[in-house]
């Protein structure tokens, strides 16, 4: 019998792209065009690292812009490839000896779900409804309690345990490095809130046990202020981590790194402040 596959869940906005928050106004709150889409820094290495992991990556997103009449199917379908467009060239930047993804392969590992309806709709897909992730356990049959499910909000979290998803991520760039705990749950393996998707997929490959000779971390270069995403080789704990800057050739202290965790150069009171 065919192993099956380790899976995720991932919720779009505010986890792979930066949600678009508008205080009036329902279309400035939607990415509704490719020219909306921001990825957020790591996201993308982040997706390409599962998948080189053999993973299976559904993207689940609630865009109630369709059923409130502001876009139509087609506009997400439009940014949902070239998002895949976006991650097939970036595979191509893996090193030589590294699995070559092929586009069809990427196609059929990384799918979409959307939800195109609104909360007085009261349907069974939009999240806190566990509707997308049993359609998607159905079809690929997922083995949904060793899966995971990564979101921003609540009801992302709500919807992976009514589907029966033991093992939660909690995306909130203001926590910090540091992973804490979503208060214990009996229900749950792995419970943890972490500042971004490129760690959250660290965590993910090691709590599985999948062996990777290195790390994927969002680095930012406090001489050039640039974000970069960076390979950071696994060393005796008394090695100081350094990268050098990609742009600058800085050599950057680990300690230097790990002050943003949003992706954002840090605004310069926040590091020069005293
Ligand atoms: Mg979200
Ligand atoms: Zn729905
Ligand atoms: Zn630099």
């Amino acid at each position: 019998m065919a192993m099956r596959k380790r899976v995720v869940f991932l919720d779009r906005d505010d986890v792979v792209n930066k949600g678009r928050h508008h205080p009036s106004g329902d279309a400035r709150n939607y990415v509704t065009k490719w020219e909306e889409f921001e990825w957020i820094a790591g996201s993308k290495e982040a997706i390409i690292r599962l998948l080189e992991n053999d993973y299976f990556v559904a993207v689940v997103s609630n865009q109630a812009c369709i059923g409130k009449g502001i876009v139509e199917h087609g506009d997400i379908r439009t940014i949902h490839n070239m998002m895949l467009d976006e991650l097939y060239v970036a595979t191509r930047l893996l090193p030589a000896d590294k699995p070559k993804l092929l586009q069809g392969y990427l196609v059929g590992n990384l799918q979409f779900y959307i939800c195109p309806h609104t909360e007085g709709d009261q349907c069974s897909c939009r999240k806190p409804a566990p509707g997308m992730l049993l359609a998607a356990a159905y079809e690929y049959n997922i083995h949904l309690p060793s899966a995971w499910m990564v979101g921003n909000q609540q009801s992302d979290i709500a919807a992976g345990l009514r589907a029966g998803v033991k093992n939660l991520i909690r995306i909130d760039a203001s926590q910090g490095m540091l992973n804490s705990h979503i208060p214990a749950n009996s229900l749950l393996n792995h419970g943890v809130i972490i500042p971004n998707l490129l760690h959250a997929v660290n965590y993910i490959l090691e709590q599985d046990g999948v062996e990777t000779e290195d790390h994927l971390e969002v680095i930012w270069c406090p001489e050039c202020r640039t974000v970069q995403v960076a390979s950071v080789e696994h060393t005796a704990p008394f090695f100081t981590h350094i990268h050098e800057c990609t742009q600058c050739k800085y050599m950057i202290l680990e300690s230097e790194w790990n002050q943003t965790t949003t992706g954002e150069a840090p605004v310069e009171e926040d590091i020069r402040g005293c």
